[in-house]
């Protein structure tokens, strides 16, 4: 699990660096795949239920599942990048999101929300907590700066397969769900939408949209449980 999400971040990483205005979406697809292959392992999403990409590039008002292709970004985008690699049979999956030069001050806002959402909800991945401890701090966090989070897609319990049980909600009362053990891994991934919480699939089956067009942010690692502090298999220092 250590050596995927090594290579995951690793992924993120590069995706986040080619980021800017005039680059579409295919060419950091095509590197993200480049990237993960070359270091011996197989990108998670290439194939999955039938995504075509190994990263999933969702921009602006798109909040998951962004097909990667001939879209160009443009200046103050704000681009979420989600990627996912299997190596010696155990995943890693994590995603940030990222301006595309100079956004504006509500996108930074928006987007460093979610992410301190995720470190909220991490206080509680410790043993002898329960999973919707988590997801409460999560909600707490998002919902105290306006914002909300996204109902219908959840973290995840990950290891042998992309996504395990338990499903870990970015909502919910606390003290519910399965009882945290040391040496479980879950993918913590809040999706935090700027205004309604309400969000539909586009035509192409899976690009997930806010319904109100307001902007929305995600913020993934893979995260191992131990008997003391947590620790983010997809850590990266710039992240
Ligand atoms: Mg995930």
């Amino acid at each position: 699990m250590r050596v995927a999400g090594r290579i995951t971040a690793g992924a993120r990483t590069v995706a986040r660096q080619m980021l800017a205005a005039g680059i579409t979406t295919r060419q950091i697809d095509k590197e993200v795949h480049d990237y993960i292959t070359k270091a011996g392992a197989v990108p998670s999403f290439l194939g999955y239920s039938g995504f075509p990409g190994s990263a999933c590039i969702s921009v602006n008002d798109e909040v998951i599942h962004g097909i990667p292709g001939k879209r160009v970004i443009h200046e103050g985008d704000i681009v979420s990048l989600d990627v996912g690699a299997v190596i010696h049979g155990f995943h890693g999956d994590c995603a940030g999101t990222f301006i595309a030069g100079q956004g504006t001050a509500e996108a930074k806002r928006l987007i460093e929300v979610t992410r301190q959402s995720f470190f909220e909800g991490i206080r509680f991945a410790r043993q002898g907590y329960r999973v919707s401890d988590i997801s409460h701090a999560i909600q707490e966090y998002v919902e105290a700066h306006g914002y909300s989070v996204v109902r219908e897609y959840v973290g995840h319990g990950i290891g042998a397969k992309l996504h395990e049980a338990p499903e870990v909600p970015n909502y919910g009362h606390p003290g519910h769900g399965p009882r945290l053990v040391k040496g479980m891994t879950l993918a913590i991934e809040p999706m935090v939408n700027a205004g309604s919480e309400r969000i539909r699939v586009l035509e192409d089956d899976w690009t997930v949209v806010t319904a109100d067009g307001s902007l929305s942010a995600h913020y993934e690692n893979t995260v191992l449980i131990t008997d003391g502090e947590p620790e983010i298999l997809t850590w990266a220092e710039d992240l």
